[in-house]
């Protein structure tokens, strides 16, 4: 079952849910009993420092076209 972050705004607290999808923008009520919360987007794993991988694309003159697979 996915999980779903909520953020009240009445006290500001974040909190997660687990629910169905189909009850995914179902409105979440606040640990601290508020209503007034927001859905926030999913956050795919914001752990520490975040390596962008980059594919070699032909800077060095070499890659597809040096090797004839593009004809
Ligand atoms: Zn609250």
């Amino acid at each position: 079952m996915p999980r779903y972050d909520f953020r009240c705004r009445s006290c500001g607290a974040t909190f997660e849910l687990r629910r169905a999808m189909a009850q995914a923008n179902d409105p979440a009520v606040c640990p601290q009993g508020h209503e007034d919360t927001v859905k926030l987007l999913s956050t795919v794993a914001v752990t520490g420092s975040s390596t962008p991988q980059q594919a070699p694309s032909g800077g060095g003159g070499g890659g597809c076209c040096g090797g004839g697979c593009c004809g």
